[in-house]
């Protein structure tokens, strides 16, 4: 059976040595991350993640959820009481606002969390993983009566958000939904119509659940402009604000599906539900997309947790199991045989993940703390570059950090042999659960579109250049004895400028130019990421061996492993940069009749 302990000691690495948090100290929450705090919160999260959570990961996927004839959905064995046990502790609180009952801390301290609740358990996460996105959704777009009655009770944990967009002819192209808002007398909106794919659309955790649906009202217009945003909850609420009468939504059936079995994903349908507009009427898409952002850098920490937790898994197996002789120094010439970790080639696999999870970390942290920089720095200037940054780099957290994570999965699941392949070690379900991070909250190429399409094009290339130009500088800056990362990193930014560059020209002559190249784009700004991650990281690893401070080992595997991604990693960005430009010619000319063999 898998084991998870959570990467605490690499968090305090990156909160307290890489970021210093506490420079931050005179920003509104900050504050109270105090390197003590941090260390605090962070061991105490790993120890709750790692001995609450972990352990109902396969109980999870094994009993998945249950339909009741009623509608009602039974959640697997534990998964009550470990969420009782998580509002107790006020996990779910972290990261939210103080006037609302949380307690106001920075983001980056939610973002640890939530990688280590999705390593130890992704299917539990996913419950209260959309509830931070309807808060900050309801608290950036709802009326004050709206706040007052919601945001409480789902800060608190006491009750569940969720967000309904997709119905069965409309996923990716939001603009195609057809779910009705009649306006009634009271100012409310009675809400009709099929929603799939909806996460927690039915749960026994919590005594209400608020989702966030979007839906038509009856003289909307036609696509994305004519989409509002209601609050439907399961129960409506008595005069003392207490869950009374049912609302009309309803669990028809759960799907059946690769992973994840322990979160129910319902077909819920609205007839004729009581709900309440959040925000202006037609402007239903941006209010959501608040709590799309979120989602989406929850789905970077899910694609990074299956991966952190299938690595560890591998590692220890790899250290283990006997097979073959070292090509180089045998470890036990007594031994019949050498444990896998003595082969290169399971190195390679091992390495690549700890390259992968630990320059991910510090991505999806930069990431977070942009987030909060975006909301609380101190000049308009500093708010409005944090907030550029993170709008460029949300699709990468996602589409990158699933896409790796998935791969990772994969390639620890490799290290198992045939054992990875059976159930009994768990490595299977790894697979399974990390591969829907890639496919939901706007698929993997819809991300790629969503960077090169929109974040890229809309400013000329203004954001990408500057960020490229960070990584340059830095590159510049960075000391003789970091040239092993600075000198490659340096060059392979200059393929991502030329990238940029080329999408923009090429795209402005034919749109599917700009389409074909997308995803090659999204790989190479993914790469560079990481890459001034590992340089930021082996530079202040120096700095500490320099200093004779803390633990050796630890940094000088810092120092190893930034290494390893400069040698095996960046390379790649030179075919990016060149799938990225190739165009679309050879991608677009075979007809759709041939492709799918019908001519
Ligand atoms: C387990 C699970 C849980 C989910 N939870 C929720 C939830 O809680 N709430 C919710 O509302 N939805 C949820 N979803 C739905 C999910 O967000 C959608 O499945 C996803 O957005 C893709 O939509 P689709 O499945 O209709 O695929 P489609 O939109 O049909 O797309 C299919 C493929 O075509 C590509 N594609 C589509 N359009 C374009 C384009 N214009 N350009 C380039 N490529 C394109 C996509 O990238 C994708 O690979 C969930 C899905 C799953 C599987």
């Amino acid at each position: 059976m898998p084991e998870y302990r959570a990467p605490t000691r690499d968090v305090r690495f990156v909160v307290n040595e890489l970021f210093g948090l506490e420079e931050y100290g005179h920003l509104p929450g900050f504050d109270m991350a105090t390197p003590d705090m941090v260390d605090a919160i962070v061991e105490e999260a790993g120890r709750f993640c790692s001995d609450i959570i972990a352990p109902l990961n396969q109980v999870g996927d094994r009993e998945g959820c249950t339909l009741h004839p009623d509608g009602s959905v039974t959640t697997p064995t534990g998964f009550k009481d470990a969420y009782r046990q998580y509002c107790e502790s006020g996990w779910g609180t972290l990261g939210l606002p103080a006037e609302f009952g949380g307690q106001g801390m920075p983001h980056v301290l939610h973002a640890v969390f939530e990688e280590f609740l999705s390593a130890a358990c992704h299917a539990f996460m996913m419950y209260p993983g959309l509830t931070h996105g309807s808060v900050s959704a309801i608290m950036s777009h709802g009326s004050d009566e709206l706040k007052a009655t919601w945001l409480p009770r789902l800060v608190s944990g006491e009750w569940l958000g969720t967000m309904a967009l997709t119905e069965p002819h409309c996923g990716t192209d939001l603009g195609l939904l057809r779910t009705r808002a009649e306006p009634l007398a009271d100012g409310s909106y009675a809400i009709t119509g099929e929603k799939i794919f909806h996460s927690g659309g039915e749960q026994d955790l919590t005594g209400n659940i608020v989702h966030l649906v979007l839906a038509r009202t009856p003289e909307a217009p036609a696509g994305t402009r004519g989409i509002s945003l209601f609050v439907v909850p399961k129960f409506l609420l008595d005069a003392d604000g207490s869950p009374a009468e049912r609302n009309g939504v309803r669990c028809g059936s759960i799907e059946h599906k690769m992973g994840i079995h322990g979160n129910a994903t319902c077909v819920s349908n609205f007839e004729g539900a009581k709900g309440w507009l959040v925000g202006e009427e037609n402007k239903g898409l941006a209010a959501m997309f608040v709590m799309m952002n979120a989602a989406r850098l929850s789905v970077g920490a899910q694609g990074l947790g299956q991966a952190e937790n299938a690595m560890q898994n591998a590692a220890r197996y790899a250290c283990e199991r006997q097979q073959g002789r070292a090509m180089g120094q045998r470890q036990d010439a007594g031994a019949a045989a050498d444990p896998l970790i003595v082969h290169p080639d399971v190195r390679r696999l091992l390495m690549d993940a700890r390259a992968f999870t630990e320059g991910m970390r510090a991505l999806l942290l930069w990431g977070s703390l942009q987030v909060d920089l975006a909301h609380k720095a101190e000049s308009a200037e500093e708010r409005e570059a944090a907030d550029a940054l993170i709008s460029f780099l949300t699709p990468v957290i996602k589409g990158f950090g699933s896409d790796r994570g998935f791969q990772t999965t994969v390639d620890m699941q490799q290290i198992l042999g045939g054992h990875g392949y059976i159930a009994e070690y768990g490595m299977d379900q790894f697979v399974r659960d990390a591969r829907v991070a890639m496919i939901y909250e706007g698929a993997n190429g819809v991300q790629a579109l969503d960077l090169a399409g929109r974040k890229l094009v809309r400013d000329g290339g203004a954001v990408a250049k500057r960020f490229f130009a960070l990584i340059s500088n830095e590159c510049a800056a960075a000391g003789k004895e970091l040239g092993f990362i600075a000198d490659p990193l340096g060059k392979a930014v200059h393929h991502g400028e030329a990238a940029a560059e080329a999408l923009l020209a090429n795209g402005a002559q034919d749109p599917d130019a700009l389409g074909a190249g997308s995803y090659a784009f999204m790989e190479l700004a993914g790469t560079l990421a990481l890459g001034l991650m590992w340089l930021r990281m082996a530079r202040t690893a120096a700095d500490k061996l320099a200093a004779g401070e803390g633990d050796p080992a630890f940094y000088e595997a810092k120092l190893v492993t930034a290494r390893f991604y400069a040698e095996q990693r960046l390379p790649l960005a030179t075919a990016y940069r060149h799938r990225a430009k190739a165009g679309a010619e050879a991608m677009m000319a075979i007809p759709a009749a041939v492709l799918a063999g019908e001519a």
